[in-house]
């Protein structure tokens, strides 16, 4: 077995940092380096699916859950509007190979894709 991702020792309360929503299936804490105003990460808690492709083709409907509550957060965290980032291997920066997305809201630059 491998080590459990961050984010399980996090949801496991092995790691401080506090749950700030959960569903059934899916939790969201606030990124410990944010990019943005409001920079939360909505993760599975299952860490069976390591990027947003592998999730969208094993469980789409976990996949939905994950974009619902990113939804919310970012009305209630923010005015409602909001950009959803999964980095997607390590050379377009994802860190953490345990799904999640970054939710970027609040003072966003019009057009741009940067964080
Ligand atoms: P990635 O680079 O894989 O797309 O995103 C991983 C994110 O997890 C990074 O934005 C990083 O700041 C965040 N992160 C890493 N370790 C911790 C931690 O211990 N606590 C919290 N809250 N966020 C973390």
């Amino acid at each position: 077995m491998s080590e459990p991702s961050i984010f399980t020792r996090i949801l496991e309360g092995d790691i401080p940092s506090e749950i700030i929503a959960e569903t059934e299936n899916v939790f969201a804490i606030r990124d410990i380096a944010p990019k943005a105003p409001v920079h939360l990460l909505v993760i599975p808690k299952s860490p069976e699916y390591r990027n947003v492709v592998e999730l969208a083709a094993g469980d789409p409907a976990l996949l939905s859950e994950m974009i619902g509550l990113a939804n919310s957060l970012a009305a209630e965290h923010s005015d409602g509007d909001f950009r959803l980032v999964f980095n997607t291997g390590p050379g377009a920066g994802q860190t953490v190979f345990h799904v999640h997305a970054h939710v970027l809201a609040g003072g966003l630059s019009e057009g741009s894709l940067g964080g």
